[in-house]
Order: C-alpha cells, then sequence, then structure tokens
C-alpha cells in the first residue's frame, strides 16, 4: 500500500490525556502537531476517569471550563473510606484555592473527546485515529520523525520533535532505547461492570477488608468496579472459580448479590497489571516522552491523568516558542525534565510508600482492619482532610497555562 508522507513541527504518538492535551495547546499557541492515535476512537472502559482540581484549573485558564463541564460527570467534593465496619472521611477538597474544589469523574472519553473537538477550532491541529506508531526515522543519532501504520498505508511523518505520549507500554520508547527503571508494584486491579439500580445510591465507594481493597464509581446505569488483588494473583483467583470470584463480591457488598451473575465469564473481567516505573532521561535529540510514557503511575490517588496533563501544560509552556521559531535544541528537552522530574518523583515515592506500607498490608490481612491512627485523626479533625486534598487534588508543583493563543492569521 502507498506511503503518505506529511512534514510538521511536532509528531505526537498517542492520543491519551498527555498526546491529546500536548497537541490541543501547541496547535492553539500555532505551531503545527499531529496526534497519532493507533485506536478507532476514545471509547475504552478501563482508563483514568478523575479530572483532579489542578487540572479543571487548566480548564479554566484555556477558557474551556464551562462547556467542558456540561459533559456528564459527577464531583465528588469529599473522599471517604469504609475501613472494616468503620466509615472514615479522608479528604475534603472544597477548601482548594483552585476554581473548582471537586473532582470530577467522567469518563476518560468524553475527556478526550471534548479535547479532540476544541482542537479543530485550531488549523495546526491534525488528529490521525487508526495510526499506530511503529518506526522512528533516524538521521545519525537524531530522530526526525515517525512511521504509523493506517488502514490506508504507511504514515511517514518528518518532524523537528517526536513527542512519545503512548502510555505505560510505550512503543517510542522502547523505539528510542530510553532506559527504564523500575519501581515495582505489589498489586494488579481486576476492572468489572455490575448494573447499577435505583435504590443503590451514588455515592462512589473505597471498601478495605481483609485481604480485599474493592472500590465502585458510579457511572450512570452501572457501577465500575475495581478489585484489587496481590501482583500475579490473577491466576490463583481463577483457579478458584468464577463462583468464588462472584462471592468475595458479595461478601464485600451484600447489595450486589443480586447482580453478581451479570459477570458471565472471566471475559467480563479486565486484568490491568499496575506498573510504577520511570525513564531516567525522557529525551534525546529531536525526541521527548511525557505522560505514562515517561513514567507509569499507580492508580493510587487517580492521580495519572492529572500528571500527564500537567506534563503537557510545561511542555507546552517550554517548547512551544522554539518550536514554532524553528530553534529547537537538546537543552529545552532537558528543561521539560528538570521541570516534571521532582513532581514525578514526589508523587510515585507516595505511591510506592502507601503501595508498599497500606495496600499490601491490606491483602496480607486475616483480621477485621481497624481505621490507622492518621485514618481516625482525619475523620475526627475535619480541617485535617484539607492537606490529603490538596495533595491528590493539586499535587505537587501544579502547571499553569502560559501559551498565548496564536491569531489565526499566524497559523502556519
Ligand atoms: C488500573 C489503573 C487504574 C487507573 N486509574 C486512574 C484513575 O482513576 N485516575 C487517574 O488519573 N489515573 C488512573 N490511572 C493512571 C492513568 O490511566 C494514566 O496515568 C494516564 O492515562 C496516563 O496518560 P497518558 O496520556 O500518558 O497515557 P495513556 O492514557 O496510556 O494514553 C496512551 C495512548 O497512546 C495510544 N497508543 C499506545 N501505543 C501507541 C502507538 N504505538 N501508536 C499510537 N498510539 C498508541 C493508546 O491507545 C492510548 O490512547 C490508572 C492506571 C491503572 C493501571
Amino acid at each position: 500500500m502507498a506511503t503518505e508522507t506529511l512534514n510538521t513541527r511536532c509528531a505526537i504518538a498517542g492520543g491519551g490525556p498527555a498526546g491529546v492535551m500536548l497537541g490541543y495547546l501547541l496547535a492553539r499557541a500555532g505551531v503545527d502537531a499531529v496526534v497519532l492515535e493507533k485506536h478507532a476512537d476514545f471509547f475504552r472502559d478501563f482508563r483514568g476517569d478523575t479530572i483532579h482540581p489542578s487540572t479543571l484549573q487548566v480548564m479554566y485558564e484555556l477558557g474551556l471550563l464551562d462547556e467542558f463541564l456540561k459533559r456528564p460527570h459527577q464531583e465528588v467534593r469529599q473522599l471517604a473510606a469504609q475501613i472494616g465496619d468503620e466509615m472514615v472521611q479522608v479528604a475534603d477538597f472544597s477548601h482548594l484555592p483552585t476554581h473548582c474544589g471537586f473532582i470530577a469523574f467522567m469518563p476518560q472519553w468524553h475527556f478526550l473527546d471534548f479535547l479532540a473537538d476544541a482542537g479543530k477550532r485550531y488549523p495546526t491541529f491534525h488528529l490521525h485515529m487508526q495510526s499506530e506508531v511503529d518506526e522512528l526515522l533516524k538521521d545519525g543519532d537524531r530522530v526526525v520523525g515517525l512511521k504509523a501504520a493506517t488502514p490506508k498505508g504507511d504514515l511517514e511523518i518528518r518532524a523537528d520533535l517526536v513527542v512519545g505520549c503512548d502510555g505505560r507500554h510505550s512503543t517510542v520508547r522502547a523505539l528510542a532505547g530510553l532506559e527504564v527503571e523500575d519501581l515495582g508494584a505489589p498489586m494488579d486491579v481486576l476492572w468489572l461492570r455490575l448494573s447499577r439500580h435505583p435504590e443503590d445510591g451514588s455515592e462512589s465507594l473505597g471498601r478495605i477488608e481483609p485481604g480485599r481493597f474493592f472500590i465502585m464509581l458510579d457511572r450512570g446505569d452501572y457501577w465500575q468496579c475495581a478489585f484489587v488483588i496481590p501482583k500475579g494473583g490473577f491466576n490463583e483467583l481463577r483457579r478458584k472459580g468464577l463462583e468464588a470470584f462472584r462471592l468475595a463480591l458479595v461478601a464485600l457488598k451484600p447489595e450486589l448479590k443480586n447482580r453478581v451473575r451479570e459477570i458471565a465469564s472471566w471475559d467480563d473481567v479486565k486484568l490491568l497489571t499496575v506498573r510504577v516505573d520511570r525513564l531516567k532521561k525522557w529525551y534525546r535529540p529531536g525526541l521527548l516522552c511525557i505522560g505514562d510514557a515517561a513514567h507509569a503511575m499507580s492508580p493510587i490517588g487517580g492521580v495519572g491523568v492529572n500528571l500527564a496533563v500537567q506534563d503537557a501544560v510545561a511542555t507546552a509552556n517550554i517548547l512551544a516558542t522554539p518550536l514554532r521559531d524553528g530553534t529547537l535544541t537538546e537543552e529545552d528537552l532537558r528543561k521539560v525534565q528538570k521541570r516534571r522530574l521532582l513532581p514525578t518523583e514526589l508523587t510515585q515515592a507516595l505511591q510506592v510508600f502507601i503501595q508498599n506500607r497500606v495496600i499490601s498490608n491490606v491483602l496480607n490481612m486475616k483480621a477485621e482492619p481497624k481505621p490507622p491512627l492518621v485514618a481516625r485523626l482525619l475523620n475526627r479533625f475535619s480541617w485535617l482532610r484539607r492537606w490529603p486534598a490538596r495533595l491528590i487534588g493539586m499535587g505537587f508543583r501544579p502547571e499553569h497555562v502560559h501559551t498565548q493563543e496564536a491569531a489565526p492569521a499566524a497559523a502556519e
């Protein structure tokens, strides 16, 4: 099949939160950007669905917030967890010094669809679906573009910069030979759907029982459920049989008894392997990785989407001008890593601490869990709940949009 060739300033591999946000921001700043996404649409389950206050602040700064919040979502101002028989309040977002004092739970496809639609306003925004990046073009040591397989044949893109935003199993970072440091994760997550009944109430819930960690997210007519298991434990669970798994769910939430048979086979239970890792160097000449491609995040705190968005904002802030002017250097790419490394390291350190000190303990626990001292203090003193809210909702060093919207005439 024919090979189509394109030229652009920035070729972005991967249309997840990092890639679509970066494409949008660069195009808005008048920089020609091509985003390549291997799937035909964004409509997939089991992706991060939490839009945090710092990301909502970015949407506000972009003038997109009001339109964005018209998409179906839930606004969560407080987070609670049921530990054994006790319900404890752990975070209160309503006092955060941001435009929105809440987390918006929104299926990720709405978020990506929204940004992709917003990008279409700019002639410099190009989104190619069904385009799977499988090769980097090189000139000596320098990356000068990429190749993608599409239903119409190969697509070859020459670019001043290739950005790998292709997630935790990044092809780009592997092709670029960037070294990955594995920080380890003691658990995996099973995702499944169960129907939501009118009498259920709507509160998304985290539940901790001996050896079990279970989360239910309200998705309108169904619950998106996450069941945390020890790393590599899926085969053992399968050996015990589907009925034993259904009973384990009922033990956690007896109200589910009338619908666990909706899990008709193991095909209805999706395994997501959790990884926490980080690139030692996020760039090489002509290439940069951001989002999960640079640092795969654990689901703890639901901060991965937010970090990916923050990376995109910082990348656009630092690179939009040199990209537009054609003066990009390796030093500019180094500045992006320097800017985002500390927030990434601190967030991952916290996630690894919680994985090893809390999740591992819960998964190995035999007796009924009791809320630890810190949870009891949070439950007792409402003002203390502002701290976890700040850590989860805003993260370390939140980014702000510094790029200006290009006048249409200035667009390439
Ligand atoms: C079990 C689990 C639950 C999670 N829950 C949450 C949560 O609730 N909230 C939260 O904020 N974070 C959550 N996370 C983390 C979050 O999903 C990620 O951190 C976030 O999606 C990273 O965004 P990204 O754009 O960097 O990568 P991704 O979201 O992974 O997007 C990468 C994109 O690249 C595409 N792609 C891959 N390879 C290619 C290729 N070769 N060519 C073209 N396209 C390609 C993929 O199809 C995908 O669309 C969770 C993670 C796990 C494992």
